[in-house]
């Protein structure tokens, strides 16, 4: 451990210095099996050589310029995005919360250009997670966030998530946006209902609020659509996106249609690194390869065995699980113990989940990840529960 760190994390103890696909290899000489995938960002798995070539190739070429200029990278990312969505234009970040922070930027421009500024409340879901600025931990609102850093900010209500009345009664003459989570991942991957979605969606229409989509865990491919909404056919007005979009480098973007975005005015909003040319480079890398139909399908049919696999795992220690619930490659397992303890004794077989809020264990895979890699994620599982339903009977 490190005491030259400011100590905001508490860290398991191994150090990784190489990774290939789906392995990481520490300082120790051990190979690890990686069902973590850095928090749903590396979707490519680990040191993907066409990601190795182009960043390559790219810093050979060009890093940074800033967006006092044209950036050609930037343009052609913003339209391979804008190709295969529903926006129209695209605003570049090096983070998630720096996304949520336009999108919510953005939806107050709209209101405060269309006339009507005191339009500038935001709604959001209780157990949501948006980022760490002050803004967006306002925006979520959760106890352990929030604990210490008042004053916040004001101009967010939050709802409970599938609750279509709660929602409805919360927008009123001031509300300016929805933004959600189509499934919540920090919250412990609480999918929204399709039919909680298209709710939100007809609340929008019909109210003229501005529908914000977090796809920052769930977008990139990982639920088995390109992004999570598609699943229920509705489209947002803005979308957030990072993780997965970079493949492990930092980039993150805010994308809209063309009324959403119309507030945002050269001066407005802006960024030094946001867009840079060494990270749309492999943003548009990542995009080429995630948004095949037959990657997309090929993510589909390893989630369903994977799936299979863990309900089975579930049904077997039912000690340990209680549920396990998410979607595609993004599932989260209910835990009956401490999630750390699921974790830790999965550390001890060389394998690598997430913790998420409510004892959940999150399973993240690289989307590249073998049909064998997964199976032997299940088998790392069911031993680790086996060990912690040996020791609770001793
Ligand atoms: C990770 C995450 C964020 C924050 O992204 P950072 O890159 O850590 O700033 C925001 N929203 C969701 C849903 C996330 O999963």
């Amino acid at each position: 451990m490190s005491f030259n760190l400011v100590q905001a994390y508490a860290r398991a103890p191994m150090v990784f210095e190489r990774g290939e696909g789906s392995w990481l290899f520490d300082t120790q000489g051990e190979k690890w099996l990686d069902a973590g995938a850095g928090i749903a960002v590396n979707v490519l798995g680990h040191a993907d050589p066409r990601l190795v070539r182009v960043l390559t190739e790219q810093a050979g070429r060009l890093w940074h310029t800033s967006n006092l200029y044209r950036i050609a990278e930037q343009e052609r990312l913003a339209q391979a995005l804008t190709e295969r969505t529903f926006a129209a234009s695209v605003f570049f970040t090096n983070s998630g919360t720096e996304a949520c922070e336009a999108a919510v930027k953005m939806a107050r421009r709209y209101w405060h250009i269309k006339g009507s500024p005191e339009r500038n409340e935001i709604i959001t879901l209780n157990a949501s997670f948006h980022g760490r600025s002050l803004g967006m931990i306002s925006a979520a609102g959760g106890e352990k966030l929030i604990d210490g850093f008042s004053p916040l900010l004001p101009g967010f209500r939050r709802v409970d998530a599938n609750d279509s009345d709660a929602v409805a009664e919360a927008v009123d003459a001031n509300t300016a946006a929805i933004m959600v989570e189509p499934v919540l991942g920090e919250g412990g991957i609480l999918p929204l209902e399709d039919w909680y979605l298209a709710g939100l969606r007809e609340l929008c229409d019909r109210t003229g609020c501005l529908l914000i989509l977090d796809e920052i865990q769930c977008g990139m491919g990982r639920t088995g659509k390109l992004f999570a909404h598609e699943w229920t056919g509705i489209e947002p007005d803005i979308m957030a996106i990072a993780k997965g979009i970079g493949g492990g480098f930092p980039l993150g973007a805010c994308l809209a249609k063309a009324h959403a975005a119309e507030g945002i005015s050269p001066g407005t909003h802006g960024s030094t690194y946001g867009g840079n040319p060494l990270a749309c480079r492999i943003g548009r890398e990542v995009l080429d390869i995630v948004a095949e139909p037959e990657f997309l399908a090929d993510v589909r049919e390893k989630a369903g065995r994977l799936r299979q696999r863990l309900e089975a795992v579930v049904a077997t220690r039912p000690d340990i699980f209680t549920e396990i619930r998410g979607s595609g490659l993004m599932l989260g397992l209910v835990c009956k113990v401490p999630g750390s303890d699921v974790i830790e004794a999965g550390y001890r077989r060389n394998l690598l989940t997430v913790p998420a809020s409510g004892n959940v264990v999150r399973i993240l895979p690289p989307l590249t990840a073998t049909p064998d890699e997964l199976d032997e994620v299940c088998l790392r599982l069911d031993s680790a529960a086996a060990e912690i339903e040996a020791g609770s009977h001793a």
